[in-house]
This record gives structure tokens, C-alpha cells and sequence, in this order.
């Protein structure tokens, strides 16, 4: 049978694209080749894509022109500081800009919710796409996975196709042989049926939200039930607390390895077995970098993210809206692929009704996607168990029909939630100096 999997999973895979295997095998072997090596082929991919942005993308060619910069001015990773850094902003204020012209081009449609409460649709050219699927896989391998695997996911959307095409659904399950467990409804009778069939189908992953793969842990502890025999767990998706690392590992009795990912920007980095974070290199430059823009080496700093195959949609030193902790530590695991401390990632909370059930946060920021520039920007605050408050900053097209259909999609998650719904100008930034746009402000129990 599961020989079986795999023939379907390498066949699936190869119509998605006939050099995937091969692609795979070389990233594979990409990961243990010395640092300077891989920093050298960076560069290259650097200068190749700086000339094009230049010479194809309008945005780019006004960008440089304005800091009097010439493609021939930008050799290294170092001389990205010359090149004035964007955000999102910059990026929704005028998304066609962004786009090559004068030629077509293969790619895939991609939308993210965002770090910072603003989603964005972009292009993602097919050949990025696809070394992207390849990255994954490779990311899990440090975890034991081969290709074909079994893996259990308790996540929502941004892990799965719309769930509203049950169709695509089940078939991108057969495809990629993973099962699809929804985080947007954790009560006691969903929670035994998603043990139920991961004992059955006996997967050797799971993978998903680290805060509804605690509240599964937690779970299965309480009522003292069954355990699954997996070989690792993988986190995504949100900042994983060490105190959810502590339990899940423990009740699990297995490795919890963690993965960061922001797909607008190509970034990807995931522990190692060695427990160190390993950034990917081939789809990007991930800079750590202070309040002037200047890189560093060592402590906390943004993160910018500089794509170096995306041609569909090219980015140079964007804003993620994330901050990760620099180390000048090496791991001894012998990969060449740089080494970063932490990522102080988004922490997304969850939701819970009047009946108990738990609904991952990321439903709504799912939600909002669907509205395209339609959502500028948004925040979602539980403050009590029947009232939900919606902040929407209306970007184009905004309109009182989108407001109804919130409330019917919130309605058919909960009947007793009450939404307060407003529309505001500006979403301020929290205290702390974070923009944390999904929060509940109910205690956990
Ligand atoms: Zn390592």
C-alpha cells in the first residue's frame, strides 16, 4: 500500500512539473555544501534579478533611478543596503507595478494574511512555485521524511485548499498523501474523531498550528487516551511558546521541529536535528537588519526578504513585518545553509464559542483574504465568548455586501457571536510595538 502512495505521490507531483524529482534531489544534496558556496551562488542569483527588476519591473525602475542606483552597483548580499528597503504598503499602493512587462509568463496565483493584519495577493512564478514544494520537503527531511510520507495536518486554509471544493480537497489528500484535520472546530467529539483517524491511518508526521496541536496534547493527556506512534511534529504557521514545545513533546513523546515561512517574500527556515534554524537560501536573501537598514550579524533586528527567482512577481528587500534574533553560532550538523537564532513570529490566538468549541484565529484572517484589495487591513478581537469586535480599514471596492457576508460566514462558524463590526481609518499599533491583529482577550483556561 504504501509503495503504492508513494507511485501516486511522485506521479502527482510530476504533472505539477516533469523536472520536480530531479529539482528535489539537488536541493537535497544543495543543503550540505559549504556556506561559502551557497552564499556565492546567492550572489549570482542576485545580480541576475537586480538587472531584470531594472530593465522589466516599472516599480524597480523608478526605485533605483531615485537612489541613483545601477544594476552593475549591487554585486553582493552586502550591497542589497544600498537599495532602499519597501513594505506592504508600498506594494498595495500599486501591486501592477511590481509585474515584468513585455512578457508572459507562467505562474500561480498566491494571497497571504499577512504578519501585520494586511493581505496581499502576488504571483508566484511557476518555477519559484515549485522549488518552493521541493524547499518543504527537504525542510521536513531533517525530521525523517522522505517523499510519499503519511502526514496528519490540524491546521485551516492556509494549509489546505478552500475547503469550500471538497473535490480539490480530497484530491490534493491522495496527491500529497496527507490528511486534513480542520482547526476551526476543536471540541471534545472532533478531537476523538481526529484520533480516531490518525490511529487508523497511522501517519509518521503531524503537522500544523502549534496552539491546536497543544490543545490536541492537552486533550489526549486529560482523558488519557491512545497515543499515536509518530516519528516527529511540525509546527507552522505561527510563533511556537516553549511552553507548547514542552507539552506537546512530551505527552507526543517525540521531536517537535518548528518551520517559518512567508511565501510573499520566498522565505523559508526550519530546525534541524540539531535544534539550530537553518533559513533556506535558493528561493531568497533573508536579511536581519538594525533601524537604519544596516545588516547584522548578532541580536535582534527586521527581517527583509529578497526574492531570487520569483520573476512573476519580484520583491527587493520587503518588509516581512517579522523580527528574528541574528547568532554568529554555527550547528554541527554540517548543513551550509545560514544559521539565525529565533524568529519572533506573529502570535495568532484562538477563538472559542459559547459551547466550548475552539476555532483557530487564522479562520478570520482566512476570511478576510477572500475580500482581496477590497480589505486594506484588519484586526479581530474576541472579548467575550458571544462578542467578536472586527476593526476593517476598506481599501478598493469595499462595499456593505462584503460586511453581510462576514457575518453570514462568522454565523455559520457560531450562531451565538455577536460581531461588531467597524470601519476605521487607521488600525494603531499595540503597546509593545507589535501589530497583533487576531487576539482574544478572554483568559485561557
Ligand atoms: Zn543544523
Amino acid at each position: 500500500m504504501r509503495g503504492l502512495e508513494k507511485a501516486v505521490f511522485l506521479l502527482a507531483h510530476s504533472a505539477l512539473d516533469p523536472g520536480f524529482y530531479r529539482l528535489y534531489t539537488i536541493m537535497m544534496r544543495n543543503q550540505w555544501k559549504r556556506r561559502e558556496d551557497i552564499l556565492k551562488q546567492q550572489s549570482l542569483d542576485l545580480r541576475r534579478i537586480v538587472r531584470f527588476c531594472y530593465e522589466r519591473v516599472p516599480f524597480y525602475r523608478s526605485h533605483l533611478n531615485e537612489a541613483n542606483i545601477k544594476p552593475a552597483d549591487i554585486r553582493t548580499i552586502a550591497d542589497l543596503e544600498k537599495i532602499p528597503s519597501i513594505n506592504k504598503t508600498d506594494i498595495l499602493s500599486n501591486p501592477k507595478a511590481f509585474i515584468p512587462t513585455g512578457m508572459r509568463m507562467n505562474y500561480h496565483p498566491a494571497y497571504t494574511a499577512g504578519t501585520t493584519g494586511m493581505p496581499m495577493h502576488f504571483r508566484i512564478s511557476h518555477n519559484d512555485y515549485v522549488l518552493g514544494v521541493a524547499l518543504s520537503y527537504r525542510s521536513w527531511s531533517a525530521g525523517g521524511y522522505t517523499l510519499g510520507n503519511r502526514m496528519a495536518v490540524l491546521a485551516g486554509s492556509a494549509l489546505m485548499p478552500d475547503s469550500r471544493y471538497a473535490i480539490l480537497v480530497k484530491a490534493n489528500e491522495i496527491a500529497r498523501n496527507v490528511r486534513f484535520l480542520s482547526a476551526y472546530h476543536m471540541d471534545d467529539a472532533s478531537l476523538v474523531s481526529y484520533l480516531d483517524q490518525i490511529l487508523s491511518w497511522n501517519p509518521s508526521f503531524l503537522r500544523g498550528y502549534p496552539s491546536a496541536i497543544y490543545e490536541f496534547a492537552k486533550f489526549i493527556e486529560r482523558e488519557s487516551l491512545e497515543l499515536p506512534k509518530l516519528k516527529a511534529i511540525i509546527t507552522t504557521s505561527e510563533k511556537l511558546l516553549p511552553h507548547v514545545r514542552m507539552k506537546v513533546e512530551e505527552v507526543f513523546g517525540t521531536r517537535v521541529f518548528d518551520e517559518y515561512g512567508a511565501n510573499d517574500g520566498g522565505i523559508s527556515a526550519v530546525e534541524c536535528d540539531h535544534q539550530r534554524i537553518h533559513v533556506n537560501t535558493e528561493r531568497s536573501i533573508m536579511e536581519i537588519v538594525d533601524e537604519d537598514q544596516r545588516q547584522i550579524d548578532v541580536g535582534t533586528g527586521k527581517v527583509l526578504a529578497t526574492s531570487l527567482k520569483n520573476y512573476a512577481m519580484p520583491f527587493l528587500r520587503y518588509e516581512l513585518g517579522d523580527e528574528a534574533v541574528a547568532t554568529d553560532e554555527e550547528c554541527p550538523c554540517g548543513r551550509g545553509l545560514p544559521v539565525i537564532e529565533e524568529i519572533l513570529g506573529r502570535t495568532v490566538s484562538s477563538f472559542i464559542t459559547p459551547d466550548g468549541v475552539l476555532i483557530h484565529g487564522w479562520f478570520f484572517g482566512w476570511l478576510m483574504i477572500d475580500f482581496g484589495e477590497a480589505v486594506r487591513q484588519y484586526k479581530i478581537t474576541q472579548v467575550s465568548r458571544t462578542k467578536i469586535e472586527v476593526l476593517i480599514v476598506p481599501g478598493n471596492g469595499f462595499d456593505e455586501i462584503m460586511i453581510k457576508k462576514i457575518r453570514a460566514l462568522a454565523f455559520a462558524k457560531c450562531k451565538d457571536w455577536k460581531l461588531d463590526i467597524n470601519i476605521v481609518d487607521d488600525i494603531p499599533i499595540s503597546k509593545s510595538g507589535k501589530r497583533i491583529f487576531i487576539e482574544s482577550k478572554l483568559k485561557p483556561e
